[in-house]
């Protein structure tokens, strides 16, 4: 099968830090903060709300995993202590507009980097590499991306996932696009879909949480290269360049390992080693 890209794995160099300038202030492209200075004000981030291990809002109102540490990282190194976040939901298919709105100032939400939303969206990063993935019923048949033709197979409007389907995976499976992925897991659960596609990340957290337990399996099949990067307003290259140096020390001071462990530990999804800042592997 000529699906796995992973396996021919090749990478680029992005010119994020090239566009970054030395010149420049906060103010002219301030989305997102309420106060130009971060001493007192606070800063809106993207994220996820109902993803398990990468973006969840919890029963007390409370914001964890991979991405919510990610982005508390770096707002912090931004100048915004815990306090001064308020994270909004971005859902996948809302990225773009949110951050050309300037409703957040940058967004980490299991967000990959690619030309078509780099045409509207400036990222930093990567942070993660992901992978495309099946999730399908514990006693299910479908093992690879060609059991999928016929079959109805549940994404996320405005994913890469869905669209990948479309294009190569599996033109000719019956896609049901929903807003969320946890109305897709619902689907599986229920019977209303046969599989769930989107990264193995996101999979592995939902098929480990306890309502779920034992009931589903991840095909691992590597269907693409999810390579996360923080989404900021396009032309920003003054926040890219921040937040790059902020990925970096992340991963130096191993924040990023302990992030990694905290949050992927319970699933017990296997990331790959931390990318280097500009790299994308395609
Ligand atoms: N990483 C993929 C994307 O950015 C799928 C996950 C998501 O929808 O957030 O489209």
């Amino acid at each position: 099968m000529k699906l796995r890209k992973a396996a021919a794995a090749s990478v680029a160099v992005l010119a994020l830090a090239a566009t970054a300038t030395a010149c420049g202030s906060d103010d002219k492209n301030d989305s997102g903060s309420s106060s130009a200075s971060p001493g007192g004000g606070k800063i809106k981030v993207g994220i996820k709300y109902d993803q398990p291990g990468l973006g969840l809002k919890q029963p007390d109102g409370s914001f964890a995993g991979f991405d919510v540490d990610v982005a508390t990282y770096v707002a912090k190194q931004l100048g915004y202590k815990p306090d001064q976040i308020e994270f909004v939901e971005t859902k996948s298919a809302d990225r773009e507009n949110a951050l050309a709105r300037g409703d957040v100032k940058f967004i980490a939400a299991t967000y990959s980097i690619n030309d078509e939303r780099k045409k509207k969206v400036d990222f930093a990063g990567p942070y993660l590499l992901a992978h495309q993935d099946l999730l399908v019923k514990a006693d299910s048949d479908i093992s690879k991306g060609t059991d999928l033709n016929g079959k109805k197979l549940c994404s996320v409007t405005g994913s890469t996932s869905a669209q990948n389907i479309k294009d190569t995976i599996a033109p000719k499976a019956n896609l049901r696009q929903y807003g969320v992925y946890s109305e897709c897991i619902a689907g599986l659960q229920s019977g209303a879909v046969d599989a769930v596609t989107t990264d193995d990340s996101i999979l592995a957290g939902f098929a480990a949480q306890d309502k779920y337990k034992g009931q589903f399996k991840l095909a691992g099949l590597k269907l693409s290269n999810e390579n996360y990067g923080i989404g900021v307003k396009k032309g920003d290259a003054e926040t890219v360049k921040k937040i790059n140096a902020a990925l970096e020390k992340m991963v130096s001071d191993k924040s990023w390992q302990e992030a990694v462990d905290k949050n992927f530990g319970p699933s017990g999804y296997k990331n790959e080693p931390a990318p280097k800042i500009g790299v994308i592997v395609q």
